[in-house]
């Protein structure tokens, strides 16, 4: 695939494409934080926006942008978290048939709510059927379109909005942290950032246990890993893109990791003194800046918060936890 990398322009492309649809994110700050840290922080609450995650933005650019062809035939994505609900919403919003492909163990609330956004789910069996190739039956057999989760330019453009609108709304920063999977967001944010604040330093934020970005940083090739085990269950990617490594590999400051201990401090933080729910993946940017991996004396800072769906009684379990 020689898909041509996204720039600045096609963010401000997507970000017209979602006017309508998508939030205008909240941008919190917290003083607690910033008496501690000595800095000015500001949140940009992507856990408030459609379907609980920053998500939305890019699954439904990439839905937005498909030929009459192709929203004819439908459209296919297989998750069973954050993307799957994003490509259900921006479907239904735009008139095109999703499919979606779920384990047929995933938790019954999250295929409800999936269902719940009009789309079929198609379930396969995690431990013999594969289900890129479950996906690619369905793109072969009835013509749909496969949208993948981060490597994809429109994907990559419609997740850069999120960190075009703090920038707008708070003006430059010097540093700025987001959580990193696959490096949809992290790619994103790095042209948003480039073009709209230069001088300010981004970093990338993954598990420890999964921390491929890191070793791809450092080898200057993408390294794929083992399945890593993490509570952060958005960040759970094998490798970084092909489109988003580039991206990042040139703009990114560094690629730091998180332990989970981390990430649950950071998610109390979050309920008991700002009085959200903020996911554990979505706590990675903050835990990095928390633990101050990275000196922040005196900068401001920009940090993102890239979703807020998770289980109740892990999250119950989450906040009772000692760290
Ligand atoms: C998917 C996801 C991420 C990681 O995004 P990538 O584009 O894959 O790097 C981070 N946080 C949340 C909440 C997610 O759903």
């Amino acid at each position: 695939m020689s898909a041509r990398l996204p720039t600045y322009e096609d963010v401000i492309k997507a970000s017209t494409t979602l006017d309508a649809a998508a939030y205008r994110s909240p941008v919190l700050t917290s003083q607690t934080i910033d008496a501690r840290l000595g800095a000015q922080v500001f949140f940009k609450c992507e856990n408030f926006q459609r379907i609980g995650a920053f998500k939305f933005r890019g699954g439904y650019n990439a839905v937005a942008n498909l030929s009459a062809a192709q929203r004819k035939a439908g459209v296919v994505a297989f998750s069973s978290g954050n993307h799957a609900q994003a490509i259900a919403l921006a479907s239904k919003l735009l008139g095109v048939a999703a499919t979606i492909v779920m384990p047929n163990d995933a938790p019954a609330a999250k295929k409800a709510a999936t269902v719940g956004y009009g789309a079929r789910v198609v379930g396969y069996d995690r431990l013999t059927q594969d289900r890129e190739q479950v996906a690619g039956d369905l793109v072969e057999r009835q013509g749909l379109t496969l949208i993948p989760p981060f490597d994809h330019p429109d994907v990559i453009a419609g997740q850069g909005t999120a960190v075009k609108e703090l920038l707008e709304d708070v003006g430059g920063l010097d540093a700025l942290f987001i959580p990193l999977g696959g490096g949809g967001l992290l790619s994103g944010s790095l042209l948003a950032a480039h073009a709209i604040s230069p001088d300010c330093e981004v970093y990338g934020v993954e598990p420890e246990a999964g921390d491929d970005g890191r070793q791809s940083l450092r080898s200057g090739a993408i390294v794929r890993i083992a399945p890593p085990t993490s509570i952060a269950d958005g960040a759970l990617t094998l490798a970084l893109g092909r489109l988003t490594f580039p991206i990042i590999q040139q703009h990114v400051r560094d690629i730091l990791a998180v332990s989970d201990r981390q990430l649950v401090g950071a998610m109390q933080f979050f309920a008991e003194r700002m009085k959200m729910v903020v996911e554990p993946t979505g706590c990675l940017g903050a835990a990095a800046l928390f633990n101050e991996l990275v000196a922040v004396k005196g900068k401001r800072v920009g940090v993102l918060l890239s979703g807020g769906n998770v289980d109740l009684s892990a999250y119950a379990a989450y906040l009772q936890a000692k760290v």
